[in-house]
């Protein structure tokens, strides 16, 4: 059994494509093209281009030497956050931009909840001159306005979602039916490793430069490609899928996957789908989301913005499923002290979703001579508010 994708479009019993007829034309488009044109030498080319010119990368994966005294264990930040647009997101928008422009379409839409995909999303459109249109629930656009300012200044149109509770899912209503209505022209670039096959598996491959790149980083620092452990935090899970991807079938690395416990796992205000979750499909696929008995949806909640999100892309859930990582959920309060003492331990202020993963330290204890790599998804300029709030700064 492997941990990576299969033929069909599933890890395991989860993935697949669940959408309307009328989508199927889209995806089967997507599906029948996405490989031949990532194994394509020009598109590699340009991809690597951009993500070393545009993006900055490679990011550096840096020893946190303080971190690692404080934890008794050696502690190696993969620093995400030096990204241009300041997070891993850009990634994954630079792959498919680049995808939409070879599969001849003109016109870019998105969903966002937060705003931070939008941003990336707006960001990849503006540097390629292509039209942005990105779906935003009505409520989302009053919380994230510095977000929704920066679309704007780059040039996207900001449609606020009015239906339902007016937040991401029914952004992503709005996204799928103007996806519907413009088959031809138009790609929609999603946000993490969730939809429809293939979304997962591609969203899955651009993150991937993250544990390509730890691969020899590690290699020059400590001789050798493999950490012990990998830790990541999971919204929907492209930072994780990212940084786990070239040691999903290598058992010797251990994957933690870090959850958001928002005020406790059973408070009824948590994101911790894997525990919380039970099998149904959204978003297109087949995965563990929070629902009612009866199947509805549950709102989820957590402080951190990116990690609010009532499913996990089906990777992780096969994941959990199968005990190939394990999964800690890290309450609100648990993050903002863990992002607190980074800031002040290496002078690097994490966002918050990233600090749930930085938390995991406080968890659990490793050995002297582990080496732990965090993926240090994004920085935390965003969350300056909630940290101030917070700690009352
Ligand atoms: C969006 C976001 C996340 C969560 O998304 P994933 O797809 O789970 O990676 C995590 N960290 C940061 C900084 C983000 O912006």
């Amino acid at each position: 059994m492997g941990y990576n994708i299969n033929d069909k479009g599933y890890y395991g019993e989860f993935g697949g494509a669940y959408i309307p007829e009328m989508l199927y034309p889209n995806v089967e488009e997507l599906r029948q093209n996405y490989l031949k044109i990532m194994a394509a030498p020009s598109f590699k080319e340009e991809f690597d281009q951009l993500l070393k010119d545009y993006v900055g990368r490679p990011s550096p994966l840096y020893f946190a030497k303080r971190l690692s005294d404080r934890y008794n264990t050696k502690v190696y930040l993969k620093r995400e956050d030096l990204n241009h647009t300041g997070a891993h997101k850009v990634n994954n928008t630079i792959g498919q931009i680049l995808m939409a422009q070879r599969l001849g379409k003109k016109r870019i839409i998105a969903e966002t909840g937060a705003g931070q995909h939008g941003v990336a999303t707006a960001t990849v459109c503006a540097l390629m001159g292509m039209e942005c249109i990105v779906y935003m629930g009505e409520i989302d656009i009053a919380r994230q306005a510095p977000n929704v300012a920066r679309m704007k200044m780059l040039g996207a149109k900001v449609v606020p979602a009015l239906s339902g509770s007016r937040t991401l899912k029914d952004a992503t209503n709005e996204a799928i039916r103007d996806w519907i209505n413009n088959p031809i022209d138009t790609h929609y670039i999603i946000g993490s490793v969730v939809g429809p096959h293939p979304y997962p598996d591609m969203v899955a491959r651009f993150q991937a430069i993250i544990s390509e790149e730890m691969q020899w980083q590690l290699q020059e620092k400590e001789g050798r490609t493999t950490p012990d452990y990998v830790v990541a935090c999971v919204g929907g899970g492209s930072n994780a899928a990212g940084a786990f991807y070239h040691y999903l079938e290598n058992t010797n690395v251990n994957l933690i996957a870090v959850e958001a416990a928002g005020k406790g796992i059973h408070s009824g205000e948590s994101a911790a789908t894997s525990v919380l979750g039970k099998e149904g499909i959204i978003h297109g696929s087949k995965t563990l989301l929070m629902q009612t008995s009866d199947g509805q949806i549950t709102e989820p909640y957590s402080i951190s913005a990116g990690l609010d999100y009532p499913g996990v892309g089906p990777m992780h859930a096969h994941l959990y499923k199968t005990g190939r990582a394990e999964f800690i959920s890290i309450t609100d309060d648990e993050a903002m002290t863990a992002g607190l003492g980074l800031s002040k331990l290496e002078g690097i202020i994490p966002a918050i979703e990233t600090s749930h993963s930085l938390a995991v330290l406080d968890q659990k204890t490793f050995k002297p001579e582990d080496i732990v790599v965090i993926n240090l998804s994004g920085r935390g300029d965003k969350d300056l508010q909630n940290y101030i709030d917070y700690f009352k700064l």
